[in-house]
């Protein structure tokens, strides 16, 4: 009893850091946003505009267009145009050129973006500064240095661009995924026509300010908003070569119907339940750290998140042991807090949803433990939760929760684990915590996931190839593989 107080107190006063908001002022938000079309902010021919907000204190944060067919039309004009006469036939160089500006502007705004990321999206604002935009200014940086080489990265087979890229992004990693999927595709001569998901809009009007101001010529980039309805018409519009999806496996299936017999090349990079593997040899602590990064990193809404934790029986306990210890030091709050480690969850939807899988969770006779800590009064929050006595069967265990919750099994043997670890419709992600090379390369060749890490978990570099197997989609993004998808032969 008296050591529980003691450990308590310890855990109270870990979290009682004087509060350190980052400054709002960077960022210039303004009170309405049009469509980026042809290089301009057009009005939508639809005249209607709705509301995105700041999810942790449900404040409006400013009105944004809701593009209809019309407006999509527009678009995908532009681009078409843009494609024809002037931005396929640049040489590489040139292109390379506007991409390089574009980078360093991001960087020079590299504060601005950030605050507005973490505004509008929830993430902690240490994420969104030292994870999210420098890996956005690092794509384009990468992929401008490939614009006046791709003869090089396809060696003998003449890479010619496809047209036009029809490109539908989520609200996890908003900046993130427009930069993974503009920077390669203007890279290879394509133009594009992006729609940013609909509670997460900010960050990608600020790019379109960023690209107007780059000079880039007008159409090659066209940023229109709206929701599903909007992603629909872009999908469908007749006059798109490539489709470009981030989003759930149920979106995701939904395109591919959509698109079936005609000529449309799609990348779909949807949802995961990653296995998260520790053996008995592991350095347990770095691995007890590298779950707790692989799970409630930008709360769970990470589609590689390590949601399903598998450790080798006799180190059961003291993993559970040590993740709990954890969670207690863990600050919820404030994502504009320079201390939080788990901001708030994007939408009252998302929100809803994660409870639900708490609800199911304890119904399907999983034992749940949260930390003991209350939440802002405000805003859409979620207490980090761990299950353990998990069954392979449950629900939490198999399907994708996009929040921060994690099903705890154990193992005996490799076999079994890799068994598990497969057993899912997903495959995206894995992680394998382990002294011994050889298991590392016993797992990753049988764990059937897009991208496995060792000793380490959620490291993303713009020369990796990124995505999934199974219901995780097709196609890769990053490195020589992403501008594989933007070329024909
Ligand atoms: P979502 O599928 O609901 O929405 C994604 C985007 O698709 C949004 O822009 C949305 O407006 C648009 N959309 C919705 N209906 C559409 C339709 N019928 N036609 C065309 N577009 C449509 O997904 P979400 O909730 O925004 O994001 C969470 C999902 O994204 C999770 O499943 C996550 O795993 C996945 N994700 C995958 C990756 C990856 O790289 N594999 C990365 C990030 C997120």
């Amino acid at each position: 009893m008296e050591k529980n107080n003691t450990l308590k107190l310890k855990f109270e006063s870990a979290r009682k850091y004087a509060p350190a908001p980052e400054s709002r002022s960077a960022a210039k938000i303004n009170a309405q946003y049009e469509l980026f079309i042809n290089g301009r902010f057009e009005k939508p021919l639809s005249g209607k505009y709705f509301d995105t907000i700041n999810p942790a204190t449900e404040e409006k944060l400013s009105q944004v267009a809701e593009a209809n067919d019309a407006d999509v039309d527009r678009a995908v004009k532009a681009a078409r145009n843009a494609y024809e006469n002037v931005w396929r036939d640049m040489p590489g160089a040139e292109r390379g050129k506007y991409i390089f500006r574009i980078a360093r502007m991001i960087q020079e705004r590299a504060r601005e973006l950030a605050v507005i990321e973490t505004l509008n999206g929830g993430k902690p604002i240490r994420e969104s500064r030292d994870f999210d935009i420098p890996v956005v200014a690092n794509h384009f940086f990468y992929y401008a240095g490939w614009a006046d080489k791709l003869e090089y990265a396809f060696p003998n087979r003449r890479p010619q661009p496809l047209g036009v890229a029809a490109q539908i992004i989520p609200w996890n990693f908003p900046l993130m995924m427009a930069a993974w999927k503009i920077a390669p595709a203007i890279a290879t001569g394509n133009t594009v026509v992006l729609k940013p998901a609909e509670t997460t809009p900010l960050t990608a009007l600020k790019l379109a300010e960023i690209i107007q101001e780059s000079g880039l010529p007008p159409g090659v980039v066209n940023i229109i908003t709206g929701a599903g309805a909007t992603g629909s018409a872009l999908v469908n519009h007749p006059d798109v070569n490539k489709i470009a999806f981030t989003g759930s496996t149920e979106v995701g299936k939904h395109i591919q119907r959509a698109i079936g017999g005609t000529a449309k090349r799609t990348t779909l990079e949807l949802g995961g339940k990653a296995a998260n593997i520790i053996f008995d040899d592991a350095p347990i602590d770095q691995a007890v750290e590298g779950v707790i990064n692989g799970i409630f990193f930008n709360q769970g809404h990470v589609c590689c998140a390590g949601s399903r934790l598998y450790v080798q029986e006799s180190v059961l306990g003291e993993v559970i042991r040590k993740l709990k210890d954890r969670l207690e030091t863990l600050i919820v709050g404030d994502p504009m807090d320079k201390n939080t480690d788990i901001g708030a969850i994007n939408s009252r939807q998302q929100l809803e949803n994660i409870n639900k899988y708490l609800d199911i969770g304890r119904a399907e006779g999983a034992e749940m433990y949260q930390p003991d800590i209350e939440l802002p009064g405000k805003g859409f929050f979620c207490k980090p939760t761990i299950f353990t006595n998990v069954a392979q069967s449950n629900r939490i265990s198999q399907e994708e929760i996009f929040g921060p919750v994690l099903t705890i099994q154990s193992f005996r043997t490799d076999d079994e684990v890799i068994e598990k670890a497969n057993n899912s419709p997903y495959g995206l992600s894995a992680g394998v915590w382990t002294d011994k090379g050889s298991k590392i390369f016993n797992l990753t060749t049988k764990l059937r996931a897009g991208v496995v890490w060792a000793n380490t978990y959620n490291q993303f570099d713009p020369t990796s190839p990124f995505g999934g197997y199974k219901e995780s989609g097709y196609g890769r993004e990053g490195g020589l593989h992403g501008l594989n998808a933007y070329v024909k032969f």
